[in-house]
C-alpha cells in the first residue's frame, strides 16, 4: 500500500514537470487528506509529503491531535467551507485558509486570531450561482475594505473550476484567476501581498500547472488503488 502511494507521489510529481512552464518554480503540493485517516497520512509523512489539507473542523481537530507528534513538521491547509462558529476552533493551529468566501469571515477571523492568518481569497470565476466566493468584479472593493483587518494575510487567490467545464474552459478560467492574482498583486493593497495561487485538483491539476499556479489541492491522485 505504501508502494502504491509512492508510485501516486512519483506520477504526481513527473506530471507537474511535464506541464511546468519553463522558469517556473514547481508549485507546492497540497495532499488533501479528507478522505484518508492518520495511518495513512503517517505513510505520506514518511514519504516526505508535509502539506496535508482538511475541509472539516472537527476532523481537522482530531487529525491534528493524534499527530501531535509529527506536527511541527506539518504545514496544515483548511480548504473547505468554514462556517462562522466554526473558526474559533481551527483558526489558529491552520497555517493556510483556502476558502476566505465572504466579508463576515474574514470579520470573525479578524476576532478571532491570534496572529496573522495566510488566506487566500475564493473566486467564483464561472459566475455559476451554486458556488461560493467573490465575483472578480468585487475583488478590488473587497481588499480595500480587508485593508483594516490585520489578522488577515491575504497570500493569495483561490478557485474551483466547474465540474462540468471543458479542458479548454478550464485553461480559460485559470488563466482568468492567474491575471487577476497578478492584478491583485500590483494593486499593493495593504495585508495582501497577493503572490499565490490555488487551483487545480486531481482532475485539472495539469492545466492549472501549465497556467502558473503555486498550490494545487490534490486528494484522489494521491490516494488511487493505495487503499
Ligand atoms: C476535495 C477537495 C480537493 C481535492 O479533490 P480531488 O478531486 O480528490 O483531488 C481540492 N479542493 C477542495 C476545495 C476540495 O474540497
Amino acid at each position: 500500500m505504501k508502494q502504491t502511494l509512492k508510485t501516486n507521489i512519483n506520477v504526481i510529481q513527473e506530471t507537474i514537470e511535464n506541464h511546468l512552464p519553463a522558469g517556473n518554480e514547481e508549485p507546492t503540493v497540497v495532499a488533501v487528506t479528507k478522505t484518508v485517516d492518520e495511518k495513512t497520512m503517517r505513510d505520506l509523512h514518511a514519504l516526505g509529503v508535509k502539506h496535508f489539507g482538511e475541509n472539516r473542523p472537527d476532523v481537522f481537530l482530531k487529525k491534528y491531535e493524534n499527530l501531535a507528534d509529527i506536527n511541527d513538521e506539518i504545514q496544515w491547509h483548511f480548504i473547505g467551507n468554514l462556517q462562522t462558529r466554526q473558526v474559533k476552533k481551527i483558526i489558529n493551529d491552520i497555517d493556510y485558509l483556502h476558502s476566505l468566501d465572504r466579508l463576515s469571515l474574514a470579520k470573525e477571523i479578524q476576532k478571532r486570531a491570534e496572529q496573522p492568518v495566510n488566506c487566500f481569497i475564493q473566486v467564483n470565476v464561472s459566475g455559476e450561482d451554486s458556488k461560493s466566493g467573490f465575483q472578480p468584479d468585487a475583488l478590488a472593493d473587497t481588499l480595500k475594505e480587508l485593508e483594516a483587518y490585520d489578522k488577515l494575510n491575504i497570500i493569495g487567490l483561490m478557485t474551483m473550476a466547474p465540474i462540468d467545464a471543458s479542458q479548454e474552459e478550464i485553461h480559460e478560467y485559470f488563466r482568468f484567476l492567474k491575471e487577476l492574482q497578478v492584478e491583485v498583486e500590483q494593486s499593493n493593497f495593504t495585508n495582501a501581498p497577493c503572490t499565490e495561487v490555488s487551483m487545480g485538483m486531481s482532475q485539472d491539476y495539469p492545466i492549472a500547472v501549465s497556467e502558473g499556479t503555486t498550490f494545487i489541492r490534490v486528494g484522489t491522485a494521491f490516494f488511487k488503488d493505495a487503499l
